[in-house]
């Protein structure tokens, strides 16, 4: 469906934990974020009726998100479920890629399209300081694990820190040069811990990877369900992704909503307001009430974000910023 601005929204990150077997600096204190409870997030088949009804008002595309999806128990059995809702064309994942090597045949049989695996580093060491404690390692066999599947599009995602290394920059560009592989630079948003570091702006990062690589160009039409702007470096197989939130504000194609693992449905990621969708269904709503209050929340998505300053936008003032990390929203 279309929201009060004419955007069509047909995308929705699903954040299915907001538990994470990793601690990066920018996203989760070191100490882990208050869990919820079991009780407090939502069943799979809660998750399934949600998407069941964004089918009905035009969402099509499902990412599953956290926290860390794969540390939450039985997920491939989640895509599978969401598999079976017609109208749902393409299911993807965001992980850290630690426990993908053991789970990707279930998600690829299960029906999983797509998945972006986020790596900062590939210096061992810098990605231990950063993700306090991950190991690289494992976050590689799960790359490697999932590049074996043909059918599947694997993209690595980044966010560099200002003290990010040029090397360190290169090096993980270099995985899209021999094989068909998507890597994508995505600027830190000021959102919880994002908050305390400065984005090192894509267009730093381009001119640095073309003093390197030669001129890039510019891969034309829409890949991915975002706002990514993809390049092409002389001879490389895959692409170099751009997701500039900070510096190009994007918000006037925006397509998504947001999904958090309590149940609020939340329709710009700056914003806290939403709806809660988990006491709806717990107190026995039915379909139509559930497609109702969804559609109002679509229909009044915010024009944009207020990242950058002097980007504030006329009444917007009586709306509360997010307050949470992005581990617990699903980044
Ligand atoms: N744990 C999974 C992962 O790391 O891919 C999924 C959840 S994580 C919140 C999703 C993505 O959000 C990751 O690529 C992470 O790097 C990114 N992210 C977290 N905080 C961010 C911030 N403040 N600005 C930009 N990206 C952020
Ligand atoms: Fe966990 Fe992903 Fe946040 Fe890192 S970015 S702490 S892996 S949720």
């Amino acid at each position: 469906m279309r929201d009060q601005f004419g955007r069509t929204i047909e995308y929705m990150r699903v954040s299915v934990t907001d538990r994470c077997n990793l601690r990066c600096v920018y996203c989760m204190p070191p100490e882990g974020v208050p869990c919820l409870s079991h009780g407090d997030i939502l069943t799979y088949d809660e998750i399934t009726r949600i998407c069941r009804a964004g089918t009905e008002l035009g969402i099509s595309r499902i990412k599953l998100t956290g926290g860390e999806p794969l540390v939450r128990r039985g997920l491939p059995d989640l895509v599978g479920m969401l598999r079976e809702i017609p109208g749902i064309e393409q299911i993807t994942l965001t992980t850290n890629g630690i426990l993908l090597k053991e789970k990707i045949n279930e998600l690829v049989s299960n029906g999983i399209n797509s998945i972006n695996i986020s790596m900062d580093s590939l210096n061992a060491e810098r990605y231990e300081k950063i993700t306090r404690g991950g190991c690289l390692r494992q976050a590689f066999e799960g790359l490697e694990a999932a590049l074996t599947i043909p059918e599947l599009q694997v993209r690595i995602n980044c966010v560099c820190l200002s003290d990010t290394q040029p090397e360190d920059i290169i090096r993980l560009a270099l995985l899209a040069d021999k094989q068909e592989l998507d890597v994508r630079f995505i600027e830190m948003m000021p959102i919880g811990l994002g908050k305390k570091y400065r984005p090192v702006k894509g267009a730093e990062i381009r001119k640095l990877l073309e003093d390197r690589f030669g001129t890039a160009s510019v891969c034309q039409g829409q890949y991915g369900n975002g706002p990514a702007v993809y390049v092409r470096f002389p001879g490389f197989k895959g692409k170099i992704g751009f997701i500039d939130a900070v510096s190009h504000q994007f918000c006037s194609t925006c397509n998504r909503v947001r999904l958090t693992s309590e149940g609020c449905l939340k329709s710009c990621l700056q914003y806290e307001t939403g709806a809660d969708l988990r006491t709806l269904l717990r107190s026995g709503a039915a379909d139509e009430k559930l497609k109702g209050v969804m559609r109002g929340i679509i229909y009044e998505k915010p024009a944009c974000h207020q990242f950058a300053e002097g980007t504030k936008e006329s009444g917007t003032e009586s709306r509360k910023l997010e307050t949470r990390d992005m581990s617990q929203i699903g980044g």
